[in-house]
Order: C-alpha cells, then sequence, then structure tokens
C-alpha cells in the first residue's frame, strides 16, 4: 500500500501546505480521503493524476476538507471522465445536492453516485475494506482505517477511543493542528494526542491538518508527545508519499 499527502494543512494556510487530502493505493486500487483547496493541483502534482481518481472518501463536510471536490469533478468532466463516486458521514449525499444545485451547470455531467457510510460498520471503498470511527470534532466526522495498514483520523481531538481504533496500524495519520501553547478545542495539542497514543502499538505517526501557528514549533511538538507515547513520530509534509 501506498500513502501520498497531498495537503496536510488546516483551514488557514501557511503558504507551503494544501488543505486535506490523501491518496491510498494498493495493487491498483485507488481512493482519494478528502479533497480541500489545492488538491486537485497536488493530484497533478504527485503523478496520480485527476483523471485516475474515481472515489473520494469524505471524513466530513468542513471546507478544508470538500473545497477541491467540485473542481475535481469539473476537471473530470472536461478530460472526458464519465465517474465519480463519492462517499462519506450521513449527510453527504444532502450536501453533494446542494453543491450541485449551486453549480447547476455541473450536475449531470459525469455519472455521480453517493453512499453514506456509519461508523462502526465495516464498508468497501474503491476495492478497500475500510471501517469509519467517530471522532470528536465541532461537525460530525469518521476517522477510517484500512484494515491493518493505515488509520486517518480525520479532524479530532485525541481521546482513548480514536487511539483504540487506530492500534496496530502500521501508519497513523493524526490530526495535530496546533502547538501546546494554543488552547484549542476540537482539535488536539501534542500533548493529549501523546497521552492518547501512550501504550497503543502503531508502526509510525504522522502528524497533519496543520495550522500556521505549528510553524517553527515541530521540534516542541515531537518533544511535547514524546513525553508521554514513545513510538515513532513524524510531520507529514505535501507530497511525502509512505509505502507501506
Ligand atoms: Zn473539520
Ligand atoms: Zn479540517
Amino acid at each position: 500500500m501506498r500513502i501520498t499527502f497531498l495537503g496536510t494543512g488546516s483551514a488557514m494556510p501557511t503558504g507551503s501546505r494544501f488543505q486535506t487530502g490523501i491518496v491510498v493505493e494498493d495493487d491498483g486500487r485507488r481512493v482519494l480521503v478528502d479533497c480541500g483547496s489545492g488538491v486537485l493541483h497536488r493530484l497533478q502534482q504527485s503523478g496520480v493524476g485527476y483523471e485516475n481518481v474515481s472515489t473520494v472518501l469524505l471524513t466530513h463536510h468542513h471546507v478544508d476538507h470538500v473545497s477541491d471536490l467540485m473542481a475535481l469533478l469539473k476537471a473530470r468532466w472536461l478530460a472526458g471522465e464519465e465517474q465519480l463516486e463519492v462517499v462519506g458521514p450521513t449527510g453527504t449525499k444532502a450536501f453533494i445536492e446542494g453543491l450541485l444545485s449551486v453549480h447547476d451547470y455541473l450536475d449531470g455531467r459525469v455519472d455521480l453516485q453517493v453512499r453514506e457510510v456509519v461508523p462502526g460498520e465495516e464498508f468497501s471503498v474503491a476495492g478497500f475494506d475500510v471501517e469509519g470511527f467517530e471522532t470528536r470534532h465541532s461537525m460530525d466526522c469518521l476517522a477510517y482505517r484500512f484494515g491493518d495498514a493505515f488509520t486517518f483520523s480525520g479532524d479530532s481531538e485525541a481521546f482513548e477511543g480514536l487511539a483504540n481504533f487506530s492500534d496496530g496500524s502500521d501508519v497513523l495519520a493524526h490530526d495535530c493542528s496546533f502547538p501546546d501553547e494554543v488552547d484549542v478545542s476540537n482539535h488536539p495539542t501534542p500533548s493529549q494526542l501523546g497521552e492518547a497514543l501512550s501504550g497503543t502499538d502503531i508502526g509510525r505517526v504522522y502528524l497533519t491538518h496543520l495550522y500556521p501557528h505549528t510553524d517553527g514549533n515541530h521540534e516542541a511538538m515531537l518533544k511535547s508527545i514524546a513525553e508521554h507515547y514513545d513510538g515513532d513520530v513524524g510531520f507529514a509534509e505535501d507530497l511525502l508519499s509512505v509505502e507501506i
């Protein structure tokens, strides 16, 4: 399996990190998880190509996770691609209908399949067996686990339930939006993440969904996590590819 981070930023721009998007590929199967601003360009830069992404799995509907979704649909339509499947939590159907009623000229341009999934049930997407887990965020949001290989937290506070959900994964990509100095809810600080991960067995943790506040604080953030969690932790970067 190969994981490619397309966007490791968040709702406020850092100038170098685009918004959330991760491509998961294995043996000819491919799914894009989230499609925030800049992801369409990163798909091109990464060599994956927007023509080759026919399935998008959404963690939730915040704008930094969906703003390139209609842009992807349009690019695929213009390139002659005929389909797109969007899979996401409850409310995804109404959300897509809303987008298409605003951008009504895009309605019907490709065969658009929309499917909603619920936490706790394994489902299949683009040939992958995936399980969803409800996170702690300011909106309904699902973390996703791809077998024992990869777990993505989506947007979430760090908490034991989510840490247990990701326990045993080869790779975990986890929201680590802010350094400890920022008082925050709905996202974790490094010490909260370290505390939650303590005692879990994860191959490598990549920190993502980084706000500009994290710039210049990477070492301190890693140190803070390491006070509670002794596993392998690093920062994700846009266009970083990880083989599992
Ligand atoms: Zn969010
Ligand atoms: Zn977000």
